[in-house]
């Protein structure tokens, strides 16, 4: 497939949010693509790929924190037998994907904005890919 990226990341903690920015910057270099489209995409169900705060660390600290007060991992009240309810609301709140804008060879991304893989369920080996499409 064109300008397709399959990445893989070693994810060793139960929840946890992985910059990815830098990988998503290399697959546009890569492609040679200079305007046009980034889908990153997550094929997983306890986790998600979201934008926020790249500058303090405690905000994504503070975003793990409240996934986990309003969807809590001790709630012994769910029915899903793998018992990972809680995470599996954490990654639909997310959501699998983002789609980014490439503009003459970067992306537009807000100052203190960085793109993040989230997982909630971990730990685990995990994938996600990143299509570039030049528009
Ligand atoms: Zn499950």
């Amino acid at each position: 497939m064109k300008n397709l990226y399959k990445h893989l990341l070693n994810i060793n903690k139960a929840q946890t949010m992985v910059d990815i920015t830098n990988i998503i910057e290399e697959d546009i270099r890569s492609s040679n693509v200079r305007d046009g489209i980034a889908v990153v995409y997550c094929p997983h169900t306890t986790a998600g790929i979201t934008i926020n705060e790249n500058a303090d660390p405690d905000v994504v600290r503070d975003l793990i924190y409240g996934f986990e007060k309003a969807y809590p991992s001790n709630d012994n009240n769910y029915r899903h037998f793998e018992g990972n309810s809680h995470a599996h609301l954490k990654s639909s709140t997310i959501g699998a994907s983002q789609t980014l804008i490439i503009d003459d060879g970067k992306l537009i991304l807000g100052r203190w904005q960085d793109i993040y893989f989230c997982e909630f369920d971990g730990p685990r080996n995990r994938t996600f890919y990143v299509k570039v499409i030049e528009a």
